[in-house]
């Protein structure tokens, strides 16, 4: 099923036209309301006059989390704070958070590529829509709330967590669809057997799971244990949240929504723009979004694209699902997490040494972080009570940054392996 059958199957030299003209418009608006763009392509020697096509995009600099970071919170506005409607940040930056400003139009639009997410995997007006994505800052909760609510289906705004709350909902309101971490989902398989769910015969049908990274055995074992159809769904909050690529009945790689998210793949190294078919960063250029519209931000997530057709008849570009990353980030319960924002905390923390090293596993399908962190030859020589209380100070600290919990352990002075080259931060014993 398709949502915008125009858009979505729209020849590809339309495609070509519609992006062109939506990329001139973009640059010269941000070009004229956004101070930070207009000095980044003053210094880079680009004018709006020289944008003229889709192809010349590779003409402009590129945005990263940290020059979005520097203009917190307002600096990437391309219009009045009046006509913003909805604010969201990303998790998992030291300082200052990512800020994403919706005007009434970018909430439509959001609206608009999670309706087409949802139907590219079966959802209709008839289903019951468990929304177990969290709602606030983080965008999965609304976003697949604006999409559900388009289609006209029932959206159960359950939000993530309370397991056993998921289970009475799902039992009790005949949820069809799930939507929540792919990790969560399979928590929630496990959790409802014991409940004595019968998954088989639950009018469950499909899951639309993303957020966070998984793989092809993982969404067998959740069809498996759900008795669900499984899609793979992508986005970031710095484009719009989720709803940026999706992927269609056909399970084959993720749809991007192309006529408003432009993407492309550069090498990480050099930033040169690589072919389809090529691995490398996923880089994205928003062409119509009004409160915050960004340029070749670079994700620092690897993928490929494919322009080969898919036979659910849409022309929009496909990519891999996510393959790695770039940098270090880890994505923890759906948290993004940056080994610096632990550094932060415990530089900030008297009796500890700044070496640690992040420990995440997955038991029972939950993510577990524990941070391991030396302590000072003089904490160690105070005992074990003063230790205790020192671990449980770092572990409130660190909630309180990170946004997630984590045990802290503190080890002898010297006991984390030293490293000869870069210090290797973290061990992730998940077997996704
Ligand atoms: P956030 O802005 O907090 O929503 O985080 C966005 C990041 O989450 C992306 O850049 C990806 O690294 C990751 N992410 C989101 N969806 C997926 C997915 N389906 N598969 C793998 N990683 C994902
Ligand atoms: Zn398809």
């Amino acid at each position: 099923m398709i949502w915008n059958v125009e858009c979505e199957t729209m020849p590809l030299d339309k495609l070509r036209e519609l992006q062109s003209e939506r990329l001139i418009n973009t640059i010269r608006k941000v070009y004229a309301h956004v101070p930070y763009y207009k000095k980044m392509f003053d210094a880079h020697g680009v004018k709006p006059e020289d944008i003229c096509n889709i192809d010349d995009i590779s003409k402009l600099p590129f945005t990263t989390k940290d020059d979005m970071r520097d203009v917190y919170p307002y600096g990437l506005l391309a219009t009045s704070l009046k006509n913003i409607v909805e604010i969201h940040t990303s998790s998992g930056t030291t300082g200052k958070p990512v800020v994403d400003a919706y005007t009434r139009g970018d909430i439509d639009l959001w609206g608009e590529v999670m309706a087409r997410t949802l139907t590219a995997g079966g959802v209709t007006e008839d289903d019951i829509v468990q929304n177990a994505y969290g709602y606030g800052l983080f965008t999965g909760g609304l976003g697949a709330h604006y999409g559900a609510q388009r289609i006209g289906a029932t959206c159960i705004p359950i939000s993530g967590g309370n397991t056993n709350r998921q289970l009475d909902v799902m039992r009790d309101f005949g949820s069809t669809v799930l939507t929540c971490t792919p990790s969560y989902s399979l928590y929630l398989a496990e959790a409802g057997k014991e409940a004595g769910i019968d998954f088989e015969k639950s009018p469950l049908k499909l899951g639309f799971l993303g957020a966070e990274p998984w793989s092809e055995s993982m969404r067998t074992d959740i069809q498996n244990k759900l008795h669900i159809k499984a899609f793979d769904i992508f986005g970031l909050t710095e484009i719009i949240g989720p709803g940026v690529a999706a992927e269609c009945e056909l399970q084959n790689l993720l749809h991007v929504f192309e006529d408003h998210f432009y993407p492309e793949i550069i090498n990480p190294d050099t930033g040169e723009p690589l072919p389809d078919g090529e691995k490398g960063e996923l880089v994205f250029t928003t062409l119509t979004k009004e409160g915050t519209p960004i340029i070749r931000y670079r994700t620092r997530d690897i993928t490929y694209l494919t322009r080969d057709e898919c036979g659910c008849g849409r022309t929009m570009v496909r990519m891999h699902r996510i393959l790695g990353r770039t940098d270090d980030m880890l994505i923890v319960r759906g948290v993004n997490i940056f080994p610096s924002q632990v550094e932060q905390v415990l530089l900030k923390i008297d009796g500890v040494e700044p070496h640690y090293q992040l420990l995440v596993e997955r038991k029972h399908n939950l993510d577990y972080l524990e941070v391991q962190v030396e302590m000072t030859e003089n904490l160690f020589s105070d005992g074990l009570k003063f230790i205790e209380q020192k671990e449980c100070q770092i572990e409130r600290a660190l909630c309180d940054a990170l946004l997630v919990h984590s045990r802290v352990k503190l080890v002898e002075p010297k006991a984390i392996a030293r490293s000869e080259g870069k210090a290797k931060r973290i061990i992730d014993k998940r077997n996704i």
